[in-house]
């Protein structure tokens, strides 16, 4: 209606006007007006529905606009929106102490932060005090958060506003393996190569230097890359044997999103601290936070924890939490998110056999990922790293918005990471749509 437009251009305007928009030049954005969200889906202000196949920024775990977790925070807002981090309150111990149920074992405390980057930033102080080192490892397809540690954890082009870098920030390459210059006969050898050159890193870099590897336990936003057979248990091995602490970030990957609620479940690896994020309180309120290994935990029981934020366990987001794990459990969606990704894989298994283009699909519950080449043989990539001169990936991700399907990419590859409560149906009516598009853009290499 003209109403809904006048409302929808003013909104627009002040936004232009007055917001500044994350990782991106200003000029030319053209952000959507959104109205309304519900379950698996949200709506602009013209009444066009759109599949959030990507939940947002794969955070809205549980879906849009549920009740219960909605009824949680207007409570908590009644009853005690916030109280400092120094008290006890019901909310913060309530879901510290779900946290750790729902964890794996090793696990024996919680510090909470308000997002992923804070996350790892604490996670990062914790492993220098706890180890006393101060050198620590991550990988270059990765990402961690924006933060300037955080930041500085980042392998990839996110990480270079912060360049020259914080000394002792080391990285190392990932198990990519479908891009690896050296075929692999199976994955158990490439997870040895790979941790193998690890290995010697770490001697080169000083036996005692290094405090902790930061790893996404499955790389995220960089394209689901999920590691072959061997390497977590690996790197568990490595870290034991240089007394390194391993910090899986979970940020992208915890809270069902793999079919597990962590990811390290899936090869039963534990970690010595994970953080987490997003799937936490799906996004409804800000949390987040580090899980700490019990004697980790301990050692701060004579050592002060030189961390701290006004907001650490905010009880709005904490209120949230408790319901959002409810929900998790409840609505049995850790269980739907390992049979759905089932029905996810076989679809993009299917468009992987039928489109040139694609070169590889990469999945895992219901965390998928289509890597697009010009050529299946050479795995030329669609756009060539750090290059996008013609916005290729930006003209296709428009073309797959235009008719409902809202994801985002990375380089050459297209994130799938619908919310945990999809239905078989919808996968297959969001992937057909996908199938289209892909049909695009074989035509466009053709
Ligand atoms: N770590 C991972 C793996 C992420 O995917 C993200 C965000 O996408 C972050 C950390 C940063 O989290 P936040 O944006 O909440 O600071």
């Amino acid at each position: 209606t003209k109403k809904n437009s006048s409302y929808a251009a003013s909104i627009k305007a002040k936004d232009r006007a007055n917001n500044l928009h994350s990782w991106s030049a200003q000029k030319n954005l053209d952000p959507k007006v959104i109205t309304k969200a519900k379950g698996i889906y949200y709506w602009d202000h013209t009444g066009k529905k759109y599949f959030d196949m990507s939940s947002q920024l794969v955070n809205v775990n549980i879906g849009h606009g549920n009740k219960k977790v909605i009824d949680a925070i207007k409570e908590q807002a009644d009853k005690l929106p916030y109280i400092g981090p120094a008290h006890a309150v019901d909310v913060r111990a309530e879901l510290a102490t779900k946290l750790l149920e729902v964890a794996p074992d090793n696990m024996g405390k919680v510090f909470f932060t308000i997002g992923g980057a804070e996350a790892n930033e604490n996670a990062l102080k914790i492993a220098k005090m706890f180890t006393g080192r101060n050198k620590v490892m991550s990988r270059y397809r990765s990402y961690h958060g924006a933060t300037y540690g955080a930041a500085n954890l980042t392998g990839e082009p996110r990480r270079f506003t912060c360049e020259p870098g914080i000394p002792g920030f080391v990285k190392f390459f990932d198990p990519y393996t479908y891009r690896s210059p050296i075929e692999f006969a199976s994955e158990q050898e490439a997870s040895k190569y790979y941790l193998d050159q690890l290995r010697e890193q770490i001697i080169y870099e000083g036996r005692d230097s290094v405090a902790a590897i930061f790893l996404e336990t499955i790389t995220g936003s960089n394209g689901v890359i999920i590691p072959p057979q061997g390497y977590l248990k690996g790197v568990r091995e490595i870290c034991d044997e240089f007394g390194i602490l391993m910090i899986c970030d979970e940020v992208m990957v915890g809270f069902g999103r793999t079919g597990e609620w962590f990811a390290c479940d899936n090869w039963d690896v534990t970690p010595d601290l994970i953080t987490f994020a997003k799937g936490v309180t799906s996004g409804y309120v800000p949390l987040g936070g580090v899980l700490v290994r019990k004697d980790i935990a301990e050692f701060f029981d004579d050592n002060t924890l030189m961390c701290g934020l006004t907001y650490s366990g905010h009880p709005m987001g904490c209120a949230a939490g408790i319901a959002t794990l409810e929900v998790y459990q409840e609505e049995k969606l850790i269980e739907n998110s390992r049979t759905m990704g089932e029905v996810l894989g076989e679809e993009l298994e299917d468009l992987k056999a039928k489109h040139p283009s694609v070169g590889d699909v990469r999945y895992i519950g219901l965390f998928g990922s289509i890597e697009l080449v010009k050529d299946k043989s050479t795995k030329e990539a669609l756009v060539p790293y750090g290059q996008d001169p013609e916005r290729i990936m930006s003209k296709i991700l428009a073309s797959l918005k235009d008719k409902g399907f809202s994801t985002y990419s990375h380089e050459n590859i297209i994130i799938i990471a619908p919310p945990l409560t999809i239905k078989a149906e919808e996968i297959k009516e969001a992937m057909s749509i996908m199938d289209q598009v892909l049909t695009e853009v074989d035509e466009m290499i053709n």
